[in-house]
Parts: C-alpha cells; sequence; structure tokens
C-alpha cells in the first residue's frame, strides 16, 4: 500500500485537495482509503449516554454500532497510524491532517510563512490557497489541485511509494537511516524503497491475518529461537522455510 498525508492550517485547502486526488486516483481505477486527522480535542462520534457508550461503560473493549448506511467499529482510544492501516488494503491511502508519520507529504498553504513552518524533507508538493499565486517554491512544485487535479496525481504517482514501516529511530536504523531520512532520500530519489531490510526481513509475523512488522533484533530473537528448537527434530531441512502457527483461544 502507498501511503501520503495532505495538511496544513485550517481552511488552507486540504479537503478540497484531497476530493480531487481521491476522484482522480479513482478514475485512474486505484483503489483509495482515507484517514482523517480530527484535532478538536473532544472529538467523538459516540455520545455518552447512547447505547453504545452504555456497552463500553459496561466493559465491552470494541463496539459496532451497525446501521442500515454504515457500520461504526468503535475503539475507545486513539490509534496509530500503523494500527489503522492494519485494517486497510487499497492502492493509495490519502491522509488529511496526520503529521506523525515518515510517509510523503503535501502541503495545502494560504501563503509561504505557513509553507516555511510546516516544510521538512518528507514533502513533495505544494497546493491549496498558495496555488493560486505561484508555481514553485523552494524548488517544490506549486500545484492547483482543481485546474491541474492530473498533475498533482502525476507527481503522486510517481513519488509516493510502499509504506514505511514508521519505527521509532531508536528500534530501528537497519538501513543506516531513520525512517524519516530515508523517506526524504527516497523522494530525492538517493535511495530506493527496497533499502529498507525490514521488508525482506528472514522472518515475518502475521497475527489473525494481520502482518505485524518486526524490528531487526526482534527478528534476531525469534530466528535463533525457533531455528535452536526446529534444529533438533527429525524432519528438519537446512534452508526450509519454516511456519509456526500459534491458535487464539
Ligand atoms: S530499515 Fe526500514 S524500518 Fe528500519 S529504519 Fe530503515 S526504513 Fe525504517
Amino acid at each position: 500500500m502507498k501511503i501520503f498525508s495532505v495538511f496544513g492550517i485550517t481552511k488552507s485547502g486540504k479537503t478540497t485537495t484531497i476530493e480531487n486526488i481521491i476522484r482522480e486516483l479513482r478514475k485512474r481505477r486505484y483503489t483509495v482509503g482515507s484517514i482523517k486527522e480530527i484535532h478538536f480535542e473532544a472529538f467523538a462520534i459516540d455520545t455518552p449516554g447512547s447505547n453504545t457508550d452504555r456497552h463500553r461503560q459496561a466493559g465491552s473493549q470494541l463496539v459496532t454500532a451497525r446501521g442500515n448506511k454504515e457500520t461504526d467499529i468503535l475503539f475507545d482510544r486513539r490509534l496509530s497510524v500503523d494500527e489503522i492501516m492494519r485494517f486497510y488494503d487499497f492502492d493509495y491511502v490519502v491522509m488529511e491532517g496526520v503529521t506523525d508519520t515518515c510517509a510523503p507529504k503535501i502541503i495545502t498553504a494560504h501563503n509561504t510563512e505557513e509553507v516555511d513552518e510546516r516544510l521538512d524533507e518528507t514533502v513533495f508538493a505544494i497546493s491549496g490557497k498558495l496555488a493560486n499565486t505561484m508555481q514553485e517554491y523552494k524548488g517544490l512544485p506549486v500545484i492547483n489541485a482543481i485546474t491541474e487535479r492530473e498533475r498533482l496525481v502525476d507527481l503522486i504517482v510517481e513519488k509516493v511509494f510502499t509504506r514505511l514501516p514508521d519505527m521509532p529511530p531508536e528500534c530501528c536504523s537497519a538501513c543506516g537511516f531513520s525512517c524519516t531520512e530515508l523517506a526524504a532520500r527516497i523522494l530525492r530519489g538517493q535511495a530506493k524503497r527496497e533499502d529498507c531490510v525490514i521488508t525482506d526481513g528472514r522472518i515475518s509475523l502475521e497475527i489473525d491475518g494481520q502482518e505485524i512488522t518486526i524490528v531487526p533484533f526482534v527478528q534476531d530473537i525469534l530466528y535463533n529461537a525457533v531455528t535452536g528448537v526446529v534444529k533438533e527434530l527429525d524432519g528438519y531441512r537446512e534452508n526450509g522455510e519454516i511456519v509456526v502457527k500459534i491458535k487464539g483461544k
């Protein structure tokens, strides 16, 4: 899955930019999902005293509201982008307002001061209201998402790469960089997505069909523990693929 974020100050054109991107990606027959970050502190779809809230108050750990037009699964905490992505399976995922990720980003802004306040090495384009007044800023293309929708999506298709694991730097630097630094290098053409060694790790882990990212030192622990045991068993073959399944209760 390829994932990117569009972020900027309120009313700078984020949602309009995203609407146009999604329309164009769908027109090109890509599958698309989206995530909207809500910055309003008290935001909650569920309301105190509702039936679903009463389920939760009684101790239910995952509540689903199943209606005729939509089904809402209500988690009682803020999920990380990584956790949310386990429920997604699309060609592209567009995030609105998400900044705590190493994914490539588009800034929307009214003016260059707003860009400067937000600019980092993972930004590959600028859009929003600023695109009415300029076409390039600090070497980045400034693209009008309404009148140049195809050009903006051409750039997304060219630049956005399969999601990196988004590990904290203290957990992994196996490629020689942090995830954010590698993302920036990929965007600048100085590295490739395949340089993330986690993807090609010798251990993979799935829980209920969802792939879980494992940092190299945990891969080593699992590898040594599992191969150390199975080596002693009849039927062990050097370099054979080993599959261990642990059933849930
Ligand atoms: S190897 Fe992958 S997960 Fe590890 S720091 Fe590099 S990009 Fe991140």
